[in-house]
């Protein structure tokens, strides 16, 4: 039996499963066998923290020889010095003498620690989260119970867990992943699209891999979105050849994207922070079609200065003069909650207070971030477009135009995200520059699935020809009026559904630039004719999946 899943990008990837432990449970809170005297369990405390404080440092020693990644060894050697504080271990000794068991006080101590971090807010609560990984550790070790997270020392492997924070996919060690599985979560989840900016072989909401073991061989066909169990060596090889497919598209790196008949599609990538402008230009990126300018916001209780968003924007746009480079407008709310920006108690934040409804809402916010954008742009000398996330018609494109324009922003334009602005086409064509599609939140709205959902995660797929026939009313409509249509979602990352997007008349795709290689190859391999031809094929429906596991 095969699994199926949703993959990421079109990797494959062959190894065995390696199961990451559960959380652990809550100790109970009961008094301890009385013939442990306090002294005995506070020893066992210590040395428990002792351990885990020598397992960090080893590993934070690990991290730095093996990879020269300081920034993952700096990680590692904080948690290890939290868990030699001694203030956190006089309270974890006081919850000790309380005649509590030692499990209970690591629990208890380290939860009165973590309560005043997450009080604090912004970056001291990011902490609370890594010493209540510390305080986990050394409940596991008291209590014999498998180390949460991954597992370590196991060799190359195939992760496969319920689902994995964006903080450990963040930090895996690239070396001794084959590939992950996830249970839980969607193609469009934030941790999904970070599996996809590492490069890391994927097959997210996948679930039916709960019944795998640690040890059992599968192939991982991201393409396919299967996973394959026992493999057969014709499974392995054809697997061995599509590896090798990669490494021939990854030869045409440092060409502009095009059809065979030399139809220019402008081939961009996707990025988070100024930093990832590196990967996009050793990937071969042309520019960047969307920077998604959160990570600045998401860490912060505020909304950062002006003085250092410019410093921020400028950092990126350096790296790419007389290029194009499309930074998106603050898009919080729904799966990017903000917390001095978006209200708590939304009962469906997908359809709530988000993108350019909430930067409405915050006037001084998008005044400042377009104020410094306008003054990075002076700074340098890339060609910027700035465009608003969910503008839902043409009347909230205007007003955004306007707005950019005023500041003296040449490019300003609208992200199509939600059914309206399709449906709405040839007016927003009419007043904005230029319009890209962000495919994920299009899918999600279409077909209203949630794209965090993972039991409606089959619903995330942009082949749906709902979506489709959406995309081709704003091609149709900036065809028309000159206006130039983008794609940034995750559907312009998959070279055989980009040859259908350019087939619509879509006329840059933009991507994580780990997918560059693979949508330069294919539509280097198609003529424009056959692009049109697939894509009728599609608004047809005629390749929208089918699961084959129900
Ligand atoms: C999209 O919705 O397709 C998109 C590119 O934006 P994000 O994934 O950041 O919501
Ligand atoms: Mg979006």
């Amino acid at each position: 039996m095969n699994i199926q899943g949703t993959g990421i990008g079109r990797g494959v990837a062959t190894g065995r499963i390696l199961r990451v432990a559960p959380a652990l449970k809550e100790p109970e809170d009961v008094a301890r066998n009385p013939q442990i005297s306090d002294e005995d369990a506070e020893q066992q405390v210590l040395s428990a923290l002792e351990d885990v404080k020598s397992q960090l440092e080893a590993r934070a020693e690990q991290a730095s020889k093996a990879s020269k990644n300081d920034e993952i060894s700096d990680i590692l050697g904080a948690l290890a010095q939290m868990a030699a504080d001694p203030a956190l271990i006089g309270e974890i000794s006081k919850v000790v003498k309380s005649g509590k068991t030692p499990e209970r006080a690591v629990f208890d101590g380290f939860g009165e620690f973590e309560a005043k971090l997450e009080a604090l807010g912004g970056y001291m609560a990011e902490r609370a989260k890594d010493l209540h990984d510390v305080g986990q550790r050394v409940i596991a070790l008291l209590t014999g119970a498998a180390m949460p997270g991954i597992p370590e020392g196991k060799g190359p492997s195939i992760l496969l867990a319920e689902d994995l924070s964006p903080a450990d996919t963040a930090s895996l060690d690239l070396s001794q992943v084959l590939g992950i599985i996830t249970i839980q979560g969607s193609p469009t989840s934030h941790t999904a699209i970070l599996a996809r900016s590492r490069g890391i072989v994927a097959i997210v909401g996948a679930q039916k891999a709960d019944s795998l073991h640690d040890g059992d061989t599968v192939i991982l066909n991201a393409a396919k979105n299967v996973i394959v169990l026992d493999p057969s060596d014709d499974d392995i090889e054809e697997a061995e050849h599509q590896k090798r497919q990669s490494e021939r598209a990854r030869l045409l790196r440092g060409k502009p994207g095009a059809t065979k008949d030399d139809v220019p599609v402008a081939l961009l990538a996707n990025v988070g922070k100024p930093e990832d402008a590196n990967a996009a230009l050793e990937h071969g990126a042309e520019g960047v079609g969307l920077f998604r300018t959160e990570f600045m916001f998401i860490s912060s209780s505020q909304s950062p200065s002006v003085e250092d968003q410019t410093k921020a924007y400028v950092e990126l746009l350096r790296h790419f003069p007389h290029r194009k480079v499309v930074i998106r407008m603050l898009d919080a709310g729904a799966d990017k909650p903000m917390e001095f920006l978006t209200p708590e108690n939304e009962p469906n934040p997908a359809l709530g207070l988000r993108g350019l409804r909430t930067l409405r809402a915050h006037r001084q916010v998008l005044d400042d971030q377009l104020e410094a954008l306008a003054r990075a742009n002076e700074q340098t000398d890339a060609d910027l477009w700035v465009m608003a996330p969910m503008v839902a018609d043409e009347h909230e494109a205007d007003f955004f135009v306007k707005l950019g324009k005023a500041k003296g922003i040449e490019h300003v334009g609208a992200m199509a995200e939600v059914p309206s602005i399709a449906l709405m086409a040839n007016e927003v064509a009419k007043v904005a520059d230029f319009v890209s599609i962000g495919t994920n939140d299009l899918t999600q709205y279409t077909l209203a699935a949630d794209r965090t959902l993972a039991s409606v995660g089959a619903y995330q797929t942009a082949w749906h020809p709902a979506v489709l026939r959406a995309i081709k009313l704003i091609a149709d409509a900036g065809k028309e009026h000159d206006m130039p249509v983008g794609v940034c979602g995750e559907a312009a990352a998959d070279p055989d559904l980009a040859l259908v997007l350019v087939g619509l008349g879509v006329t840059s795709l933009s991507m994580a630039p780990v997918a560059l290689d693979d949508v330069r190859a294919n539509l280097a391999e198609h003529t424009f004719e056959e692009t049109q031809k697939l894509a009728s094929r599609a608004l047809a429906g005629e390749f929208y999946p089918q699961r084959t596991d129900e």
